[in-house]
């Protein structure tokens, strides 16, 4: 591959050392149980893999954006909700404080999340509002020496588990329906009075998350747990959100990767009127042959939007469209990876189909594809893709 420098294989080998000995032996109790990968997170902290796009003078490794990439579609392959609680975790709420944080911060909650001794989640999805956030209800309001937060979060990765929420509440009378100013972001410890957290969803895909509602009742956080100017975070996080959607690119890669690889082998070794079925069917052959060209595109639209955050440019509307497209993609290439799989495709133990229900939830976690071509067609009315 052409991004494959000396140094990024360096990476990516000892990415797969750790997923072929650690992770992949995992896979089957969590997709049974639904338990946080806790373990797994904690040995992805201690060998760099979370902390890979945090600079160093925060604890973490620092290194180029296309290697935290090929991390993330490496770890996607065999286990994909690795990477959602470490994108949760590092991109959405540690994205945050990263961006908006003064330098205390970033030594009080990024410096442990880096390597994974603490963990946090992203609270900013409620009941109502959708992708509005300008009709939340989770408000925090000033008393003597800080704020007092009230509301509800649901959807919420890595509740229970989380050390510190950063949390996104209303803390204007009146939301502007065009800016969002007017919405406040502040990290609330976990064992603080009044916070609760309900039990994680039994869900579809993304097994494991920890994804569930958090409660706010009174919950006092001083002064200094506001993150960036009071009002003004929606605007900060319509940029650092991008770095997750990012990151959708080469998780719904390896997604898609997986599950492509699981069809390839059974067509190539499943014997069907005394040949294989690849040798076979030349409809399972065109199917493997489009799924891979799918593979193909959407791996060259990954490398060169990280290819063109490590040359410095962030382009808003093209990270939304690695979400959009990753989605697309592993949704496809999963679907028609459990129809070459037949009957046994269905089976829970094959191991195919959990790929298409981590992909299903692709295009809905962290922000609907819908709403997210809507602001990329904005983007596009303002000379801005
Ligand atoms: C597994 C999982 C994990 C999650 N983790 C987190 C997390 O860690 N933190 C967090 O804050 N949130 C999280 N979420 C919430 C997630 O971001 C929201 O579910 C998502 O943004 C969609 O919002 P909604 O569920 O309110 O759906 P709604 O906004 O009600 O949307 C419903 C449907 O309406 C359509 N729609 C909505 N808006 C538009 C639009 N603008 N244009 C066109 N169509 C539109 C779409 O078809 C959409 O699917 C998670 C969700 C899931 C499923």
């Amino acid at each position: 591959m052409w991004y494959l420098t000396d140094e990024r294989k360096l990476v990516l080998d000892a990415t797969k050392e750790f997923v072929r000995t650690e992770v992949a032996p995992q896979v089957a109790h969590i997709e049974k149980t639904s338990e946080f990968p806790m373990e797994l997170f904690k040995r992805a902290g201690e060998l760099g893999l979370i902390g890979l796009t945090v600079p160093a003078e925060y604890n973490g490794t620092g290194i180029d954006q296309t290697s935290s990439g090929l991390v993330l579609e490496e770890i996607a392959k065999t286990m994909p909700v690795l990477t959602i609680a470490m994108g949760a975790h590092i991109l959405l709420a540690g994205g945050l404080i990263q961006m908006l944080g003064t330098e205390e911060q970033k030594q009080k909650w990024l410096v442990p999340a880096a390597t994974g001794e603490k963990i946090l989640a992203c609270a900013s999805t409620e009941p109502v509002g959708g992708d509005n956030q300008a009709e939340f209800t989770t408000r925090a309001v000033r008393d003597a020496d800080g704020w007092v937060i009230n509301g509800a979060k649901c959807l919420i990765c890595n509740v229970g588990v989380a050390d510190y929420y950063v949390v996104i509440a209303v803390t204007a009378d009146k939301v502007d329906p065009v800016t969002k100013a007017g919405i406040s972001c502040f990290v609330v410890p976990a064992d603080t009075p009044g916070l609760k957290v309900g039990e994680a969803e039994h869900k579809l895909g993304w097994r494991g998350s920890a994804t569930g509602s958090v409660y706010f009742d009174d919950v006092h956080v001083p002064a200094e747990n506001l993150v960036g100017p009071e009002g003004g975070c929606l605007q900060a996080m319509f940029v650092s959100a991008s770095a997750e959607f990012l990151s959708c690119g080469p998780v719904s890669l390896g997604i898609a990767e997986g599950a492509y690889q699981m069809a390839l082998d059974y067509s190539m070794t499943r014997i069907q009127q005394g040949h294989t079925m690849f040798d076979r069917f030349q409809v399972t052959r065109h199917k493997l042959a489009k799924m891979w060209g799918e593979i193909e595109s959407l791996r060259a639209l990954v490398y060169s939007t990280y290819a063109q955050r490590d040359a410095g440019q962030l382009e808003l509307a093209k990270c939304r469209l690695m979400k959009i497209k990753g989605a697309e993609v592993s949704e496809y290439v999963c679907r028609e990876a459990i129809q070459l799989h037949g009957g046994v495709g269905t089976i829970v133990d094959t191991g195919v189909e959990r790929y298409w229900r981590d992909a299903k939830v692709m295009a809905i976690g962290g922000a609907s594809v819908e709403a997210l071509v809507d602001v990329v067609s904005g983007l596009i009315k303002a000379g801005r893709a």
